[in-house]
């Protein structure tokens, strides 16, 4: 018999906790997650899941217009704001079920509590009661940041971004981001007139300069507006509800709705991580080894939570890894390179390994090839919207080590050319690939 009431406890039933209880609990453990919300976490209830609804949503706005010219007789259509909401609210409820059905099939122990620990092996829950457990999992994810800012209140973010009761005629999206440019796609195509607001000229940190100059060209083509280098003063709400942003210079902006983008901090406040002495690095996420072990022995920490990598996948690894590592008598570590990633932005980009800044920076010389090209679809639809496909290869083995693009689809087609870049493969076995003709990806292949 364990001294223990559970071999694990985990905190937050989100990717990472929800897997890492599931493979815990098939390794033998006994297992409990606490969730103060709702199973699923952030992906599946707030993130990830009910925005690509939208996006799969919004992006009729334009395919209904492109039938037309594959020969449709599409009359004039309406958008219900409120139809799309709550199928994709109800996709939500149902994903959710699937997720408690997992746990429960699993005879992992729901506890809907908010939990705070006390010990290295003690957690209390919000309704009193006091459990003890051999290891705790902390996987609580992250929380957006809202500026410091007179008038912050008026404005949303991406959680409640989901249960707006009318889509907005204006809005105003604050950030530049993963969060800001998917969202501004959504509501641009859903009728809104948006803006994006941001602190810096550079939108998506981090992703290739010419892929991020593609989107910025296209959003702007669009009719997305952008505001750049802007320091907000504040936010005055009006009497008949409407808000208007001032801004250190320039000229206020008026309109119905902002929402915040400006990332999310790991979700730390009130956990009782004293108690147990978990440590924070610098910047408020919990220090973790290369098995997501704290600076506490018996308490580890997976996901967003630790701020390594951002990305549901990720968690989900990190949280397999760790059941793996403490309850499968199997350590293993997730490898962080080369992971692929996307912004599901109107349209979407995606890119795998070194950009070619970071490429000239880490091995000296590189060769890019890129292929600008306007698509099949494109064309016919009259639409002038090119996509963009950009390899960058180490000149001196001829690997690939960075792959990147925009254009319909650019998700699906770089997920699986992620392999061939994980796998270190170089140009010329990309080269000796026949093409799939008549296709995008084709271009991955045919690039000189
Ligand atoms: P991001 O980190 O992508 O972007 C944050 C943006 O807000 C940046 O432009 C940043 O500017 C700006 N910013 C940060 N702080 C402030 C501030 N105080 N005032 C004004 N602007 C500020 O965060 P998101 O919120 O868009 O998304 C959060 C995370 O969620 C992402 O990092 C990503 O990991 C994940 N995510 C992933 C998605 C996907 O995989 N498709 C989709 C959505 C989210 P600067 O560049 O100057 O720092």
């Amino acid at each position: 018999m364990s001294d223990y009431d559970f071999d694990l406890f985990v905190i937050g039933a989100g990717s990472g906790g929800v897997r890492a209880s599931r493979v815990a609990a098939a390794h033998g453990a006994k297992v409990a997650v606490a969730e103060e919300y709702r199973v699923g976490g952030t992906c599946v209830i707030r993130g990830c899941v009910p925005k690509k609804l939208l996006i799969y949503g919004a992006h009729f706005a334009e395919d209904l217009k492109d039938a037309r010219r594959f020969g449709w007789n599409v009359p004039d259509c309406g958008f219900e704001w409120k139809v799309l909401r709550d199928n994709v609210l109800a996709e939500v409820d149902r994903l959710e079920g699937l997720y408690k059905n997992t746990l429960e099939s699993h005879k992992v122990e729901m506890i809907p509590e908010r939990a705070t620990i006390t010990g290295p092996h003690s957690v209390k829950l919000s309704g009193g009661r006091e459990v003890t457990a051999k290891y705790i999992l902390i996987s609580t994810g992250a929380w957006p940041v809202v500026p410091d800012l007179e008038g912050a209140e008026h404005g949303i973010t991406s959680n409640e971004a989901f249960h707006l009761e009318d889509a907005p005629k204006r809005i105003v999206i604050v950030g530049g981001g993963y969060i800001a440019n998917e969202f501004a796609g959504i509501f641009h195509q859903l009728g809104s007139h948006v803006t994006i607001v941001n602190r810096s000229s550079v939108l998506l940190r981090g992703y290739d300069e010419q892929i991020r100059d593609r989107l910025l060209q296209i959003s702007t083509m669009k009719g997305i507006q952008f505001r750049f280098n802007a320091e907000m003063e504040r936010i005055e709400k009006n009497a008949d509800g409407t808000l208007c942003i001032h801004f250190k210079s320039g000229d206020p902006i008026p309109c119905d709705t902002v929402m915040f983008a400006t990332g999310r901090k790991p979700h730390v406040e009130g956990l009782g991580l004293e108690s147990a002495d978990v440590e924070l690095d610098d910047k408020g996420a919990i220090k973790v080894d290369e098995y997501s072990r704290t600076s506490c022995e018996s308490i580890y920490a997976v996901g967003d939570v630790t701020d390594r990598l951002q990305l549901t996948p990720v968690a989900i690894r990190e949280g397999h890894a760790f059941a793996d590592t403490v309850f499968g008598d199997n350590p293993r570590t997730v490898d962080y390179a080369c992971v692929p990633s996307a912004v599901f932005s109107h349209p979407p980009l995606a890119g795998v390994g070194l950009t070619e800044a970071q490429a000239k920076n880490k091995l000296g010389t590189v060769k890019v090839y890129t292929s600008d090209f306007r698509p099949m679809k494109n064309v016919l639809a009259g639409r002038d919207e090119r996509a963009l496909y950009k390899m960058v290869v180490d000149a001196t083995t001829n690997r690939v080590v960075g792959l990147h693009m925009i254009g319909p689809d650019a998700p699906e087609i770089l997920q699986a050319a992620a392999i061939a870049v994980k796998a270190g493969l170089t140009k010329q076995q990309f080269d000796d690939t026949v093409a799939l003709h008549p296709s995008m990806a084709e271009e991955l292949v045919l690039l000189k």
